[in-house]
């Protein structure tokens, strides 16, 4: 995996590639997957929703550039693979799931892998977590329609954000710098999440 989808993709961090090689994404995965886990491609969990391709986890952490000490938002906990990985690089992560089974399970499993950094909460990320607020750096790992408002409000000065914004099928993987009260919006490569569902994502019932 880490030669043939990181490597080859031109995914070059060392630590990010280090936490790639060290988290098992197979526990992160429901039995009767665990024996694709090292595929090429996102995988279902459970309540319709997906684990994101390795390829992705990695892009998007290396782009996202978390540092040793900083203070991470993440929405949409999923499986808490993306979470585990970004507890490896950073000193705290905020992870927040709508969906109360999948925060169960992934509460689980972190533990079970004594990941210890990182406070999973079920809430509508889409507004962000404005009680731990600012963040250094926030993952959306959910597609929205557009970059949320809360979330860029609850960005730090020299904070990044990463996220996939546009469309419920396709969309682009932005980030969002934070300088000295100046937005910075640069967008990236093409993918496919599923929908952010809340305030300022997608309606639940959205087609
Ligand atoms: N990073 C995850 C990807 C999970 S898929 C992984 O690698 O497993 C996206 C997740 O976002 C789903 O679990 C979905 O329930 C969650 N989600 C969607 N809308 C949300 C919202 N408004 N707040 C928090 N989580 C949300």
């Amino acid at each position: 995996m880490i030669d043939k989808q990181l490597r080859s993709r031109g995914v070059s961090d060392k630590r990010v590639l280090e936490a790639m090689m060290t988290v098992p994404r197979e526990r992160f995965m429901p039995g009767s997957i665990r024996k694709d886990a090292y595929e090429d491609r996102a995988l279902p969990i459970t309540c319709g929703q997906t684990i994101s391709q390795p390829f992705i986890v990695a892009h998007m952490t290396e782009l996202l550039a978390p540092k040793f000490a900083s203070r991470v938002l993440e929405v949409g906990t999923g499986s808490g693979y993306q979470t585990a990985i970004l507890a490896r690089l950073s000193d705290h992560i905020y992870s927040v799931e709508r969906i109360l089974e999948l925060h169960d399970q992934a509460a689980e499993v972190l533990a079970f892998l004594s990941i210890e950094n990182v406070t999973l909460l079920v809430a509508d990320g889409s507004t962000g977590l404005p009680q731990h607020a600012p963040y250094d750096r926030i993952m959306v790992t959910a597609a929205t329609p557009r970059v949320p408002e809360s979330l860029v409000d609850q960005l730090a000065d020299h904070g990044r954000m990463v996220l996939p914004v546009g469309g419920k099928s396709e969309q682009t993987i932005v980030c969002v710098d934070r300088r000295e009260g100046k937005i910075i919006e640069t967008r990236g490569i093409a993918c496919r999440f599923v929908k952010l569902i809340g305030n300022q994502g997608w309606s639940v019932d959205a087609k």
